[in-house]
């Protein structure tokens, strides 16, 4: 039997780091959506009691430090599943981007083990098993639109946003999120409005949600990788109704209401970077 399960990425549309806290987690409050960019996990069962990792992609690793390998290993520990899995990653999602593609990974395997291995997990118990995988997982397994906060996991659903459309540019830089946390310094930073992002979406009220998008992070990033101002310039050039970084970066998202924006600044941008993809977000 084979199990399929979406993974699609997710992004920040506000995203406000309140302190650091003594566990060393980060305390957060955040506004996530998806978009129909995605990854696709197939999972199947295998006999023998181990996990194999299969994948598209040359750079991930297929071993425990894989999250969809650590996720799995999760689950077959605490319901004592002696049989294992293979686990396929068709990798679309950029790695290393902002966009949680491992964390949505770990998410799409831990809800569809669940399915494979008849375990009746409620979708609370399936994202309350990903906080130990990692924080953006119980997010990613629920989906939508959502209010975030916590080191992550607390998670609660604030209804459709307006739908629209959202050119993703990943610039060549990596970026380590570990890093652009500790170099940040609560003296000097802005926090966004995350309560008026949640607002703004409550109302359907999409020109305010343009005028709400913030992320603390960004300033960090940028002063590292200077091009991400110049995406964030040429974005809103083209016509672009509001533009951000996702996440610890470096991916830039641009919001659209038409098309044709948003294919002006899809191309417009296809000239000056190499990944750049233009999707719509998921309800
Ligand atoms: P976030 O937005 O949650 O910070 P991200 O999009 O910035 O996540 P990922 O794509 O999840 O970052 O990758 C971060 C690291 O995790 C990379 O070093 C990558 O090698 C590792 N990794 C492990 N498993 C996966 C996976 N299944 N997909 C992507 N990256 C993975």
């Amino acid at each position: 039997m084979e199990i399929i399960e979406k993974a699609p990425a997710k992004i920040n549309l506000s995203l406000d780091v309140l302190y650091k806290r003594e566990d060393g987690f980060h305390e957060l409050e955040m506004v996530m959506t998806t978009v129909d960019l995605a990854d696709r996990i197939a999972l199947k069962s295998l006999p023998e009691d181990q996990i194999v990792i299969r994948t598209t992609n040359g750079v991930l690793p297929l071993d425990r430090r894989n999250h969809a390998f650590q996720a799995a290993k999760l689950i077959k520990e605490t319901f004592a599943i002696e049989t294992g899995v293979e686990i396929t990653i068709e990798k679309k999602i950029p790695i290393a981007a902002g966009l949680a593609g491992g964390s949505s990974d770990a998410a799409a395997t831990l809800r569809g083990l669940n399915r494979l291995w008849d375990l009746n997990l409620t979708l609370e118990e399936v994202a309350e098993l990903g906080s130990k995988v990692g924080s953006d997982v119980p997010y990613c397994v629920h989906g939508g639109t959502a209010f975030v906060s916590g080191r992550g996991e607390k998670v609660e659903p604030i209804g459709e946003m307006p739908q629209c459309w959202v050119v993703l540019v990943k610039p060549r830089v990596g970026v380590s999120t570990g890093s652009v946390f500790s170099v940040l310094s609560f003296d000097t930073v802005t926090h966004p409005d995350t309560a008026g992002m949640v607002a703004a979406i409550k109302a359907k009220d999409y020109a305010k949600m343009t005028q709400k998008v913030g992320n603390l992070l960004e300033e960090v990033t940028i002063a590292r990788h200077p091009d991400i101002e110049r995406v964030k310039e040429k974005m809103l050039k083209f016509g672009a109704d509001a533009a951000l970084m996702s996440g610890s970066g470096p991916t830039i998202f641009a919001l659209c209401d038409k098309y044709s924006r948003a294919q002006r600044v899809y191309n417009g941008l296809k000239g000056f970077c190499d990944e750049v993809y233009l999707v719509r977000t998921l309800k």
